[in-house]
Parts: C-alpha cells; structure tokens; sequence
C-alpha cells in the first residue's frame, strides 16, 4: 500500500470509529473545518494534558493561564498582524486552483534536493561499507550541482520576500518552471498578498460597532497578560507562562485533513528570559521539545529540526521540528526566539510599561521571549497516522489496530462479559466500577468476543479484560494486551495495580 492509499484508509478509520467528522456534515460539510467525535475528544484532550503537565506541572517556574478568543483590536495592530499576517498568493489561470506562491517554491526546492540524495544512495548502494557520504556531498559534481541550484533559488526567495517583491516571487515560478499540479501548465496570475485573519464586529448597533479579530495565535494572550502573572504569581525570571486554544486563520490553501484547518487548536509557552540569555534557552526549548516528541516512542527518525530560511520580523532564531507525516516531512512545532518585539510593540501601543524588575541586577527591563508553539490538531494526526496499522494475523484473518501509546488511548480498559447472561455482565459492571475512578473504562456484551477485541483493537484501547464462568468461581479475569494480543490471567484484586503501572501518564512524562 503506498502513502496515499494509507493516508486515504487513516481518514476513513477516523470517520468510522468515531474519531474525526466533517464540520455540518449534513449541509456537505464546511470546508477544512472538522469535528472530534467521541473517541477524538478523549483522544485530543489527552493530548492536551501531556502537553499541560509536561509543561506546567513538571516546571515549576511554567504557570498555565486561559485568555479569552476576543482580543482588544490594538493587540493585532501592535503584533503586526493587521499589517503583515498575510501569504503571498497565485493563481494557476487554466486550473483556477489558487496556491501559497512560498510553498509552491519550497515544494520545488524539495525536489532538487531530493535528487541530490538520490544519488548518495545510489552510490552508498554502489561502494558499500567504504563510503565516506560526507566527502561524496562535498565531491561529487552532481550533487554539489544540485544544491548550488537550491541554494542559488533559495537565496533569491529569500531576499525577494525580505523586500516584499511579490514581482520577483513569480518570476522565480516562472524561471523555475514551476507548473500547476493540477493543470500541468505555467499560466499563472500575478502573486497577492492575503490577510490570513478573520474579522467580525462587536456591539449591538451597527453605529457602536467595532471591528475585532478571532485570534489568529494564542501568544498575544499570554503577552498582554505577562505582567498580570508576574506580579500576582510572584513569578522570578526566567519563567515561561503556558496556554492551549482554538486559534482561527483564513487559509488560503487547506488541505490534507486535519493537517491545516480554519479553526484549530495550539498549544504554546511563552518562555520570559535575560536578555543576552535567549539563545542559551533557545537550544534548550529545542531539546527538551525534541525529548518530548521522543517520548512518544515512534522512532528517531520520525522527527527533524528544520531551521527557518526567513526569519519573522521579531525574531533572531527559529525553527521547526517536523514530523514525518504520510504526505511527507511537514512543520508539526515551531520554536522561537521572539526577542523583546512582541511585549516592546505592546508598551508601544498601550502606553503601559511592560517591564520586569531584576532584583539580581538591581535593574528593569523588557524580557526577550523564547516560544514553543505546537498545534494540538496536527500532533493528533501525528499520533493516529503513526498508530494505524493493519495487520495480516497468524491464521490469515486481518485487523486494524491503533498502537496509539497507553496513556493517551481514548478507552483505556474494555471489561468483556464473555457472555451476556448467568451474571457475568453483573460481574464486569462490579469491576468497571472498581477501575471508573482512574481510566476511562467501556464493556459491552454484544457480539462474539472476537468481534468485541477487534473494535477494541481499532480504537486503540490498550486492554480488555473479559469476565468469564472461571471469574465467577476463582475471581480471576483475562487480561488481554492490544499490541501482542497475548493473554494472561489475573487477579481481580490485583488488577487496578497492573493497569495503573502501565496506563498513567506519568510513564510517559517520565521519558521527557
Ligand atoms: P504553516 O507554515 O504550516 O502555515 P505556521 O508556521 O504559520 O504554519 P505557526 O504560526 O508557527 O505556524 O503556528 C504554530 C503551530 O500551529 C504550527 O506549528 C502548527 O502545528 C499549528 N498550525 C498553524 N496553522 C495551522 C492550521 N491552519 N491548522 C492546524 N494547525 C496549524
């Protein structure tokens, strides 16, 4: 099966088993708008709180605030994003597809540099153990061809948006004979700028009405909040303040699923620092984030640092670390070192102070800002698209199983009556009841319990545990594991001890 066809299969599974809807299905959907359902909310919010007690509760100087969606209209004129939160756009004149004319470029600067690698492989296959692959990049014509081209494109972007040139960009779509994947055809309309933000009006009256923005990031409700905290947490720098909500942007290309959506949910920490101190804490924020995405046990290879060609406006550092997504390596967090721009830009336009006083020092100042900025949407898809396996067993029967790790899986423990009479279901609700106060449990009696394990099995749920005649007698149960789908027997007494061991969060907390 290749990528597409898996991608495709991942979205249906989603749509099947509960997980992720269409956003108004019934009217045809609204587009790149999309609902959790029952088993994504359980799913989403326990992503959530790894993210929050990563954060909050393992860091003693991190504290977690929730700011209102609703922003005075200041905020978005002083963080630049009136002004400047826009992407350049283009239109393919045949097609009439409209895309992102950077991601267009940066697509095919991917290209070039996936033939350079091509032909380290083809040599490595060639030379064996003696091959030196960092003397082959530097050596060998065609390579070093292939990223002299790159860079050469790469740096004429780069300036280009640095002066705003939007000429300029589609001439490098034009000289890069960059076509229409749709069309095929290089008939391609001038590039726009586009303001990603959403606007509404607030107030009754149309006379008193004033237009304010959905917040396109959660950030500014962390900055306008940063001496609230300080001084009423009693809060020492450095410190980082965390937050997690819905952020809205009017994207012009949303595609691929859940990937990029018009209402999302992020999940960013502001982290307030010494000036002069930042990048100390940069590659700090860098590691520790990579930990984290380490933690999640899909392989080292899943995850890579990608440094920012163009940097923001406020910032003197910044990268992503991107995720190897079934559509490619993609941006899943984004780590910034923000400056003092962002609280600067606020004493700027409230005529506030926004300054921190260093007892050490004996002085005030702006602190600078390090940001980590992860969407809890796209780490979703990271999760479920990495989990979803399908498998051809030993007696030549198949499953769908979602590897999702323990303590994030939806449904934590499935107690199982074998059958649904002589008190056996009586029996599982005794024990859904023991174990209801730390996991989310489910039972059903319907169905063979085959049946009943494979549902289990393509929702994710770690263990089931089936009630049987035995139980009655000895008050053992089958304990039943997901992933190996061995089974052994247990104690009832014993069994909220296992689960735990293996089912709290802290297990994974404890590799970040
Ligand atoms: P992209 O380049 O993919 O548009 P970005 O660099 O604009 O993303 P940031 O502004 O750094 O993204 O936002 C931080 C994080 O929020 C991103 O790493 C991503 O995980 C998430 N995010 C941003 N836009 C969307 C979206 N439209 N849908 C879902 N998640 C998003």
């Amino acid at each position: 099966m290749n990528q597409e066809e898996l991608f495709k299969n991942i979205i249906s599974h989603s749509k099947e088993y509960g997980f992720i809807f269409q956003s108004s299905e019934i009217y045809d959907g609204l587009s790149a708008v999309y609902d959790y359902g029952q088993m994504g909310a359980e799913l989403k919010k326990n992503l959530r709180d790894f993210w929050w007690k990563s954060m909050v509760q393992m860091h003693q100087n991190i504290v977690g605030i929730d700011a209102a969606i609703f922003m005075h209209p200041t905020t978005w004129k002083a963080s630049g994003h009136v002004d400047a939160f826009n992407d350049p756009l283009i239109d393919n004149k045949d097609s009439k597809k409209r895309y992102r004319a950077d991601v267009l470029i940066e697509e095919h600067l991917a290209k070039i540099m996936a033939k350079a690698d091509k032909e380290v492989e083809k040599a490595k296959t060639r030379f064996g153990e003696a091959f030196d692959e960092a003397l082959y990049r530097k050596t060998n014509p065609r390579v070093t061809e292939y990223v002299a081209k790159a860079e050469a494109i790469e740096n004429r972007f780069k300036h280009a948006l640095e002066a705003n040139n939007l000429e300029e960009v589609r001439q490098i779509i034009i000289d890069c004979e960059i076509v229409c994947p749709v069309s095929g055809t290089k008939n391609w309309t001038e590039v726009r700028q586009f303001n990603l933000m959403f606007s509404t009006s607030m107030g009754s009256v149309s006379e008193e009405a004033s237009t304010i923005y959905l917040r396109p990031e959660t950030a500014q409700g962390i900055f306008v909040n940063f001496l609230n905290v300080q001084k009423t947490g009693r809060m020492k720098i450095p410190f980082g303040i965390a937050q997690t909500g819905k952020a809205f942007r009017n994207e012009i290309v949303a595609r691929q699923f859940i990937f990029r959506m018009r209402e999302f949910e992020q999940m960013e920490m502001q982290f307030f620092v010494r000036p002069g101190t930042e990048m100390e804490w940069y590659n700090y924020w860098k590691e520790t984030r990579m930990k984290w995405h380490r933690a999640l046990g899909f392989g080292e290879n899943k995850q890579k640092f990608h440094d920012h060609i163009k940097l923001a406006h406020y910032a003197n550092a910044a990268c992503d670390i991107e995720f190897a997504f079934p559509f490619g390596f993609k941006e899943l967090e984004g780590i910034h070192s923000r400056t003092d721009y962002d609280l600067k830009k606020h004493e700027e336009y409230s005529g506030k102070k926004l300054q921190y006083f260093d007892p050490e020092l004996n002085q005030g100042y702006v602190p600078y800002v390090v940001e980590t900025s992860i969407g809890l949407d796209r780490l979703f898809l990271a999760v479920l698209s990495e989990s979803y396996k399908e498998e051809t067993l030993e007696d030549g029967s198949s499953r769908v199983v979602l590897s999702i790790p323990f303590p994030l899986a939806p449904v934590k423990v499935a107690v199982l009556p074998l059958v649904n009479k002589d008190g056996l279901a009586e029996k599982a609700e005794e024990i859904v009841d023991m174990l209801k106060y730390d996991f989310r449990v489910s039972t059903e009696a319907k169905d063979a319990i085959g049946k009943r394990y494979r549902r289990n099995d393509a929702i994710g749920t770690p263990y089931c545990v089936t009630v049987d005649y035995d139980t009655m007698a000895d008050g053992t149960v089958t304990l039943r594991h997901r992933d190996t789908m061995a089974q052994e027997r247990v104690k009832i007494d014993d069994l909220r001890q296992i689960l735990l061991k293996d089912l709290h969060m802290s297990t994974l907390l404890k590799k970040c």
